[in-house]
C-alpha cells in the first residue's frame, strides 16, 4: 500500500519524452556549438515565428529580460501605463528602465487593463503603454491601439500568458509594437526557462539581437550598452521537442478547463472568466473568484492544502502594492484590482491532469 498522499500540484511542467530530448541535443556533442544563436535557436526562431504566425522574432533567456530589452529597443522616457494585475516582473521591467509606471485599473470581466479612462492617464510624459494579456484572456486591442495611435505612443504588450493565442485567426503577438511571451517552465509552451518578442518593424530587428548579447554589432562594434540574455541550444532544443506537441497539450487543457466549467460554472458567489469572442484561447490558467461564496478565497486556499492540493493566489498582491515600491512613485488606488486580487484563486491545471481529480477539487471546493 502506498501511504502518501497524492500531492497535486497547481502546475505541472510539460516535458517531451526522454528520447526525444536526448536525439534532439545529439548533435551538439558533435558541433560542440552550446549558445550564441546556434542551429538550434535558428530552427526554433523558424518555427515560432510560423507558429506565431508572426513576421518578427527574437529569442530569449527568459520572459523578463526578453521585456527589458523591449522596453529599451524603443528608448521610453518618462511614463508608462501599465497594469498592478500582473506578475512582479512586468513592472519591474518598466522601474528597471528607469521609468515611472502609472496605474491603471483592470476590467471587473477580463481583467485586463481597463480602457474606459485610459486617456485621462496620459500626460505629456507618457511615452508607452505595457497591458498584459492575462490567463489566457486578451486586451481589448482595438481600442489600445486607437488610443496609442492618437497620442503617439508605445505599445509593448506583456503576453507571457497569452502563447499560442488566436484573435480572429490572427496570431495576437501581433498586436501592439512589440509582444513579450515567456518560456518558462510553468508556462502552456516551455523552454525551461526562455521567452520571445514577436514585433511588427523589421528594423529594430538588429538592435534587439545586439542588446542580447552586450550591444555587440559586428567583430570589433559594440554600438549599444548591452547585457546578456541569448537563448542558448539546450533551451531551444527543449522548445523544438515541446512545440512538436503542443496542440495536443492545449488540446488537453481545454478538456480540463472544460470540466472545471461543468463543475463549477453555475455555484452561487463562484465567477468564472468568460471565453472571448473570436479569441481561440490557450487555456493558460483556470482562475476562481470567490465572491459572496461561503468559503473566503483564503479558505478555500487553505481546504485544497490541507488535502494536499496546491492552489495558487495569483495575481496577489498586485504590484502597485509590493514593499520594494512603497514611497517611490505613486502607486496610484486600483479598486476593481484589488477587488480581484484579493477574490482570486487560480486551481490546478495542466494537460495530464485527470478528470477524476478535478471533480475531486470541485467536490471539495463545494464542501
Ligand atoms: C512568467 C511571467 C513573466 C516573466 O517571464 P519569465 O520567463 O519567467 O522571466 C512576466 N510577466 C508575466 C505576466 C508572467 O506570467
Amino acid at each position: 500500500m502506498n501511504s502518501k498522499v497524492k500531492q497535486i500540484q497547481v502546475i505541472r511542467s510539460s516535458m517531451p519524452l526522454y528520447e526525444d530530448y536526448i536525439e534532439e541535443i545529439k548533435d551538439l556533442w558533435e558541433s560542440g556549438w552550446l549558445t550564441n544563436m546556434g542551429t538550434k535557436h535558428q530552427q526554433l526562431e523558424a518555427d515560432l515565428m510560423q507558429y506565431l504566425c508572426s513576421p518578427n522574432i527574437s529569442l530569449y533567456s527568459n520572459g523578463h529580460l526578453a521585456l527589458e530589452n523591449a522596453i529599451a529597443a524603443y528608448n521610453l522616457t518618462g511614463e508608462v501605463i501599465t497594469t498592478p494585475f500582473t506578475f512582479a516582473s512586468t513592472t519591474h521591467a518598466i522601474v528597471r528602465n528607469g521609468l515611472t509606471p502609472v496605474f491603471a485599473d483592470i476590467d471587473p470581466d477580463d481583467y485586463t487593463l481597463q480602457t474606459e479612462n485610459l486617456e485621462s492617464l496620459i500626460t505629456e510624459r507618457t511615452s508607452a503603454i505595457i497591458p498584459v494579456h492575462v490567463y489566457g484572456t486578451i486586451c481589448n486591442v482595438k481600442e489600445i491601439e486607437r488610443i496609442s495611435r492618437k497620442y503617439n505612443l508605445k505599445v509593448i504588450y506583456d503576453a507571457a500568458h497569452a502563447f499560442g493565442v488566436t484573435v480572429n485567426g490572427q496570431g495576437v503577438g501581433n498586436f501592439g509594437d512589440v509582444s513579450m511571451f515567456s518560456f518558462h517552465a510553468t508556462k502552456v509552451f516551455n523552454t525551461i526557462e526562455g521567452g520571445a518578442l514577436t514585433f511588427r518593424d523589421s528594423n529594430i530587428k538588429e538592435k534587439l539581437t545586439a542588446l542580447k548579447n552586450f550591444g555587440i554589432t559586428g567583430q570589433e562594434s559594440v554600438d549599444y550598452i548591452g547585457g546578456n540574455a541569448k537563448m542558448n541550444e539546450f533551451q531551444a532544443a527543449m522548445g523544438l521537442c515541446n512545440l512538436r506537441n503542443i496542440d495536443m497539450e492545449i488540446k488537453k487543457r481545454k478538456v480540463v478547463v472544460e470540466r472545471y466549467y461543468e463543475n463549477l460554472n453555475s455555484v452561487e458567489g463562484i465567477k468564472l472568466l468568460k471565453a472571448q469572442d473570436s479569441v481561440r484561447s490557450n487555456y493558460a490558467y483556470f482562475p476562481v473568484v470567490f465572491d459572496g461564496y461561503k468559503y473566503t478565497r483564503d479558505e478555500v486556499h487553505e481546504l485544497l492544502k490541507g488535502k494536499s492540493i496546491f492552489s495558487r493566489k495569483y495575481f496577489y498582491p498586485l504590484t502597485n502594492s509590493l514593499e520594494c515600491y512603497k514611497g517611490s512613485f505613486n502607486t496610484r488606488e486600483t479598486p476593481v484590482a484589488k477587488y480581484i486580487a484579493d477574490r482570486v484563486l487560480t486551481l490546478p491545471l495542466f494537460a495530464d491532469l485527470s478528470l477524476e481529480d478535478v471533480d475531486r477539487i470541485c467536490e471539495i471546493i463545494k464542501g
